[in-house]
C-alpha cells in the first residue's frame, strides 16, 4: 500500500476574497442554473423510467434543482443481478487496487470536485456553508481516507503458525456472496458516500438507495468514484420508491447485507422483512443501521454558562437540528436556571435564517413538506399544551422555503412527548430540575427515551464527571463531557449509539469495514 497518511481533511475558512469562496460562488451559480437529469445507473446502463421526479430547493420550493426517475421492481431487480456478477469480478480484485481508486477518489474530493459536492449540499439540502464543508467535504474525504487506513490496520493481524516450516495459518478478506443494499439519508452527504462504498472498499456489490432529497450531492459522489476508476456495476445508483425497494431487496436469495441509516421504523420493517424471508437467503444478511436519537445536555450547577449556552445553541440549531446527534432536550439545574435561559434566548436571537447561499447565513430550511408539517406539529401541539412553554421562537412560515425558526420551550413534564420523541428539527426543549434533585434528574435521562445516541453533560465537577459516566454509560453511544453532543469527526469519535438508535458499528472507527467483509482462515500444510 502507498500510505497516504490519515490526517483528518482541513476545514476551509471560506473567508471573504478567499480562494476557495470564489470558486464556491462560481460553482452555486453554476449548479442552480440549470436542472440537472440525473438517471438510474445500473452496470453501463442509464436508464430513465416514466416515473418521474424532482429534488427542490428547501429553502426556495418552486426551484427545481435535478430531474430523476423511480427505478421499479423489474429496473430494482436488474440492479441486484447486475451487482451480483459484477461482485464475484470485484473480489477478485487486489486490495491494493480498490484502495488505488478510494484514494484516487478522496483526492478528487479534496481538489477539483470539492465546491461542486459543496454547492449541491447547499442547494439541495440546504447547509450553509459552513455545515456543507463539514460534510460533503471534509467528513466524506474522511471516509474515505480512515477507512482505508483501518483496512491496512486490520489486515496487519495474520494469525500465528506454530511451527511455521510446517504450517502456515493466514486471514484474508472477502467481499460477502450476494449483494448489499445501500439505503443513505439526506441530512449528510458524507453519510451516502460511507454507506455505499465501505462495502464496496471490502469487496462487495452495492445497490444503492440515495435519499431523493440528496440526490444531486449522491449523484455527484457516484460520478466521482466512476472517474477514479469504480468498475461499471460494483455500486448501482438506484432512486426508488422506499416500500418498493425495501421489498425487492429483501426478497431477494442474495441478500447479503442492508446499510442503513433513517427512521426507527424503516429499520424495523427491513429486520421484520428479513425475519419473514430467512429461509430463501444464501447469508444471514448483515443488517446495519443509525436510527436517531432524542440526544441531552445534561447541566449540573457547577456548569460554565458561557460553554453551555453557545455549545447547546450549536448542537440544537446547526443545520437546523438535522443531524441524529442533535441535542432536542436539556436538564437544568435551578440555580443556573435564569443565566443559561437568557443566555441562550440572546444566542437565539441572533441566528440568520434564510437562503444559505448567503454566506452570513446560519442556516437554511427544513428538508421539505413532511419534515415542515412534522415539527411543526410539535410546536402547534406545544402551543396548545399548559405544561410548555414557548420561550423563544415558535413561527414557521413555508410560502417560500420550509422555514422553522429555531426554537425553545420549556417543560414542567419530563416525559413530555418533546422530552421523548425525535422532532430531527430545530426545537429544543428544557426540564428544570431542583439542585437537591440532581440524582433523580440523572435517573430520567436514560429512563424517558428509547433512544441512545448521543448525550453530553457539563460540570466543573470532576466527582461528578465520574458519577455520569457510570450511571449514564448506556445512554448514548457518542458521550462528551464539556462539549456539544454533535459534530463527532471521523477516526476522533468513532459515531454510533445503542438501544433504539442503531447497531452502533461505528461509522468513521476502526471496526465498520469489518462489517463489510466475510474472512477466510486458510491453513495451509507443507
Ligand atoms: N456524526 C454526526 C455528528 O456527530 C451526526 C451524523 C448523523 O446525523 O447521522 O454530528
Amino acid at each position: 500500500f502507498q500510505d497516504f497518511g490519515v490526517q483528518n481533511e482541513p476545514i476551509l475558512g471560506y473567508r471573504e476574497g478567499s480562494q476557495e469562496r470564489c470558486e464556491l460562488a462560481e460553482e452555486l451559480k453554476r449548479t442552480a442554473a440549470c436542472t440537472e437529469d440525473v438517471p438510474i445507473v445500473i452496470g453501463d446502463e442509464l436508464i430513465k423510467t416514466g416515473d418521474v421526479r424532482h429534488q427542490v430547493m428547501p429553502h426556495d420550493h418552486s426551484r427545481k434543482l435535478a430531474k430523476f426517475y423511480y427505478a421499479d421492481q423489474k429496473t430494482i431487480q436488474k440492479a441486484i443481478d447486475v451487482s451480483v456478477e459484477a461482485q464475484r469480478r470485484w473480489d477478485r480484485t487486489s486490495l491494493e487496487e480498490r484502495v488505488c481508486i478510494f484514494q484516487r477518489a478522496a483526492e478528487l474530493m479534496a481538489g477539483e470536485h470539492r465546491q461542486r459536492l459543496n454547492a449541491a449540499t447547499m442547494l439541495g439540502q440546504s447547509k450553509s456553508v459552513i455545515q456543507a464543508e463539514i460534510d460533503a467535504a471534509c467528513e466524506l474525504i474522511d471516509f474515505f481516507r480512515f477507512n482505508v487506513f483501518f483496512l491496512k490496520e486490520n489486515a496487519k493481524y495474520q494469525p500465528i503458525s506454530e511451527d511455521p516450516s510446517v504450517t502456515r495459518n493466514s486471514l484474508r478478506f472477502r467481499g460477502i456472496d450476494g449483494f448489499i443494499a445501500a439505503i443513505s439519508p439526506f441530512n449528510f452527504t458524507a453519510i451516502g458516500g460511507n454507506l455505499a462504498y465501505t462495502p464496496a472498499l471490502m469487496g462487495n456489490g452495492v445497490v444503492w438507495k440515495p435519499s431523493d432529497t440528496a440526490l444531486l450531492s449522491n449523484w455527484r459522489i457516484f460520478n466521482i468514484l466512476r472517474d477514479a476508476g469504480m468498475p461499471a456495476g460494483v455500486v448501482n445508483f438506484v432512486p426508488a420508491d422506499g416500500p418498493t425497494f425495501g421489498r425487492t431487496i429483501t426478497s431477494s436469495p442474495h441478500l447479503a447485507g442492508v446499510n442503513f441509516t433513517g427512521s426507527v421504523p424503516t429499520f424495523n420493517w427491513i429486520w421484520n422483512e428479513v425475519g419473514k424471508n430467512l429461509d430463501k437467503y444464501r447469508n444471514y444478511p448483515r443488517l446495519i443501521g443509525e436510527c436517531g436519537g432524542k440526544n441531552y445536555h445534561f447541566i449540573h450547577p457547577s456548569a460554565d454558562v458561557q460553554s453551555v449556552v453557545t455549545s447547546t445553541i450549536r448542537s440544537a440549531f446547526e443545520y437546523n437540528g438535522q443531524k441524529c446527534s442533535a441535542c432536542s432536550r436539556m436538564y437544568v439545574p435551578k440555580s443556573l436556571y435564569e443565566p443559561i435561559k437568557q443566555g441562550l434566548l440572546a444566542e437565539r436571537a441572533k441566528l440568520k435564517i434564510g437562503d444559505p447561499t448567503d454566506f452570513s447565513v446560519f442556516t437554511g430550511a427544513v428538508i421539505d413538506d413532511k419534515a415542515f408539517a412534522r415539527i411543526t406539529g410539535y410546536i402547534k401541539n406545544a402551543k396548545n399544551n399548559p405544561k410548555n412553554k414557548i420561550l423563544g421562537g415558535g413561527e414557521f412560515d413555508d410560502s417560500k422555503g420550509y422555514f422553522v425558526q429555531p426554537t425553545i420551550i420549556e417543560t414542567s413534564d419530563p416525559h413530555d412527548k418533546l422530552m421523548t420523541e425525535e422532532i430531527f428539527g430545530p426545537v429544543l426543549t428544557l426540564y428544570v430540575y431542583e439542585d437537591k434533585d440532581l440524582s433523580k434528574a440523572l435517573a430520567l435521562v436514560g429512563s424517558s427515551t428509547k433512544f441512545a445516541l448521543t448525550g453530553a453533560v457539563f460540570s466543573k465537577d470532576k466527582n461528578f464527571l465520574k458519577t455520569a459516566l457510570e450511571e449514564l454509560k448506556m445512554t448514548a453511544g457518542n458521550f462528551y463531557l464539556n462539549d456539544k453532543s454533535t459534530g463527532s469527526v471521523v477516526g476522533q469519535q468513532p459515531f454510533g449509539g445503542g438501544r433504539m438508535s442503531g447497531t452502533n458499528d461505528k461509522a468513521g472507527g476502526p471496526n465498520y469495514v469489518m462489517r463489510w467483509t466475510s474472512p477466510q482462515s486458510i491453513k495451509e500444510t507443507f
